[in-house]
């Protein structure tokens, strides 16, 4: 143990020995039920019996063939799988090992389509300030936390970022929710004619915020304006589903409930749901007709492409998911649990807000309710949240954050979609 570097350098982590259901259990013995999922990774919950004999059986045939020289069952199943479950035009998928992985697969086949159709002078991203992609240089340039990206600013190629569709602090009194999500949906517009629209490669988003502000969804029409906006410039519409896919908000593709298909869609946590380590990227039939009628050749690569015991654990998952229903039950449970944070929680001088979808839920903290205003940082609610939290046995993921220019104190649950009521 002391060998092993772990994230925060200060804390002392309980030792983790074994997960059942919705439970996590320690080496004293302790349970903590694991309300977020991780960050929202065990949408199954633990030791699932199919994840389990999928990965068994998996490893018994074949553990590893490099996707250079073969492919394999279980990756061309999962792809099948994924594909008759995707929005409208998505034909491709692209397995790989994780969700940072598969933004930064996004980023670079966005940008080799566009040298693929001779627009080579399209060099820009542009995303939201609310928003995380993920942890390596360019999904982190792309994403708009402002206390992740610091450090890193001087060597990551940045993008621009506008305003998120954020309802509870800047929707405006005497605003509809359709005005509102039209007025922040043109603000993409105003900013691809300021950067130049033969520049722009993509825009880049999450259908419901997640690890940044906590479940936040956009407005209805929002994502539809976001959509023609892209089509009148030529410029790619990347949803990031890295958190809320995977039935997580009720659907299995979260964008679903906004009635929008992107060009590129990235998953990961609930795809191998904490059995392995995998993501994908997943595109549509003509981004993938132009490299396949172009170079011939997708200039990105990790040796743990399509693992076939990753893609037998996912499709393990996809087939509960759909075929067993459990996306269903995110929605139906999603609602028992909105229900049940708002008789708890909806009067609570210091919650100003409650929200999200499906098993994905959010609260945000304030000082004030009728201001809005926050917390200060120096209270710590976070980590004093977090540790109080482990200490009644229960795991949630509260965050403290710079949130559009506005401190915000959240906390996120997303629990798997087994629960019952009663926990
Ligand atoms: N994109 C989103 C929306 C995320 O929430 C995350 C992780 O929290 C990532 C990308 C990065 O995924 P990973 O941590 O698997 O690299």
């Amino acid at each position: 143990m002391a060998h092993v570097f772990p994230r925060h350098t200060t804390g002392n982590l309980p030792l983790a020995v074994r997960g059942q259901g919705a439970y996590l259990y320690d080496s004293n013995g302790k349970s903590y039920l694991d309300g977020s999922g991780g960050a929202a990774v065990s949408c199954l919950g633990h030791s699932d019996p199919d994840v389990i004999a999928a990965i068994r059986s998996q490893l018994d045939r074949l553990d590893f063939a490099h996707t250079g020289f073969l492919t394999s069952e279980s990756a061309e199943s999962l792809a099948d799988k994924l594909v008759a479950h995707a929005p409208a035009g998505i034909d491709r998928v692209y397995l790989v090992s994780g969700g940072s992985e598969a933004v930064e697969a996004a980023l670079k086949l966005a940008r080799q389509y566009m040298l693929e159709i001779g627009q080579p002078e399209r060099t820009r991203f542009i995303a939201r300030r609310q928003s995380y992609h993920g942890n390596t240089l360019g999904a982190l340039g792309t994403g708009g936390n402002l206390w992740r990206r610091a450090p890193f600013d001087p060597v990551m190629v940045s993008a621009s970022h506008i305003a998120p569709c954020y309802e509870y602090r800047d929707r405006q009194e005497g605003e509809s929710q359709e005005s509102y999500g039209q007025r922040v949906a043109n603000e993409l517009e105003a900013e691809i004619l300021r950067l130049g629209p033969e520049t722009v490669i993509g825009f880049l988003a999450e259908p419901v915020v997640g690890a940044t502000a906590g479940a936040v969804p956009a407005v209805k029409g929002y994502f539809r304006r976001i959509r023609e906006i892209c089509d009148t410039y030529g410029v790619l519409l990347i949803l990031d589903e890295v958190m809320c896919g995977m039935g997580r908000t009720g659907t299995f593709f979260a964008c679903e409930q906004d009635e929008v298909a992107p060009d590129i869609v990235t998953i990961a946590k609930g795809l191998g749901a904490g059995y392995q380590p995998i993501g994908a990227m997943l595109c549509s039939d003509v981004i993938y007709r132009a490299i396949e009628t172009g170079s011939g050749f997708f200039q990105h690569g990790h040796t743990y492409l399509g693992h076939p015991v990753a893609c037998a654990a996912a499709n393990a998952v996809v087939t509960r998911l759909t075929e067993g229903g459990l996306t269903d039950r995110s929605a139906e449970m999603g609602g028992y649990l909105m229900q049940a944070l708002t008789a708890e929680f909806g009067d609570h001088p210091h919650v100003g807000d409650i929200r999200g979808r499906g098993m994905f839920r959010a609260l945000e903290f304030v000082a004030d309710r009728e201001t809005k205003m926050p917390f200060e940082p120096e209270l710590k609610l976070a980590a004093r949240l977090k540790a109080a939290a482990m200490e009644n046995g229960l795991i949630c993921y509260p965050m403290s954050g710079t949130i559009d220019g506005q401190r915000g104190d959240h906390v996120l649950l997303a629990p798997p979609f087994i629960c019952t009521r009663d926990q």
